[in-house]
């Protein structure tokens, strides 16, 4: 075995022209980011949110959290009707936690039992610079990025190779340029574009990222306010529904067409 599979969930950005909110889905179980419309992109894509058991959040902001009171509440139903499996470990930065019980009350009110089904089937982890854990055989690492609030990115990597980064909601910083440099086979990044100081612009990975990623890393842009033409053959705008394989013993990878 040596196959990474990402599948996109979303590529939209807080504010966005109608696109489905981004995220993905790693290996079937690891998801990373829970935005508003989770569900519904689950949904449409076919994917069982029952085999979700670690979920990795960058931030605490709506667009990357609001799902979880979705998702917890499904798999509160499946509790009740004996049909589910898993318990949920949840990555995040410090005060992650405290966030998700907060957006759960709201969502349901205090009252609601799936609030206690969080204390009973949630573990949280806190995530660093320095996080590290293991995941299907895979070293999972987190690095810092610089966005209005705390905000990780995520590596992948096995036997040294760099496999996957996802570079989420940054500015353009040394941290970027860091990851870039080490060439990951595939990087999922934002290119939202706008305020520069706040998010990573296409241009900015044409002119900065392509010089230090070298021709055998492929750049998908996330977090968009629009979808993008592929304008050169390393950097692709994530679309909803494309699968994503990485054969890590046998270095290559392809990419498979939307649903
Ligand atoms: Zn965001
Ligand atoms: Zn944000």
């Amino acid at each position: 075995m040596g196959i990474l599979t990402i599948k996109i969930l979303g590529n939209g950005g807080c504010v966005n022209n109608g696109l489905p909110y981004s995220a993905c889905l790693i290996n079937g179980h690891f998801l990373v980011e829970a935005p508003p419309d989770l569900m519904v992109s689950l949904k449409k894509l076919r994917l069982d949110f029952e085999k979700i058991d670690t979920i990795f959040i960058s931030h605490l902001h709506g667009d990357h959290t609001f799902g979880l009171p979705f998702l917890i509440i499904n798999k509160w139903i499946n509790t009740l009707q004996g049909t589910t499996s898993t318990p949920l470990t949840i990555l995040g930065p410090q005060g992650i936690e405290q966030h998700v019980k907060t957006v759960t009350e709201a969502a349901f009110s205090s009252s609601h039992p799936c609030n206690a089904w969080i204390g009973d089937n949630v573990l949280f982890k806190i995530i660093s610079a320095d996080f590290e854990m293991k995941l299907d055989g895979l070293s999972v690492s987190c690095f810092d990025v610089q966005h209005i609030v705390e905000t990780y990115g995520l590596l992948l990597s096995a036997n040294n190779q760099k496999l996957f980064a996802y570079i989420s909601d940054t500015r353009w910083c040394q941290e970027v340029e860091q990851v870039l440099t080490s060439q990951p086979r595939i990087v999922l990044m934002d290119m939202n574009g706008g305020d520069p100081s706040i998010h990573v612009s296409l241009s900015e990975v044409i002119e900065k990222g392509l010089p230090i990623t070298g021709s055998d890393t492929i750049c998908y842009g996330t977090h968009l306010t629009e979808e993008f033409d592929t304008i050169h053959a390393n950097i692709k705008c994530a679309k909803q529904g494309e699968e994503i394989v990485i054969d890590y013993e046998n270095r290559k990878s392809n990419q498979g067409a939307p649903d």
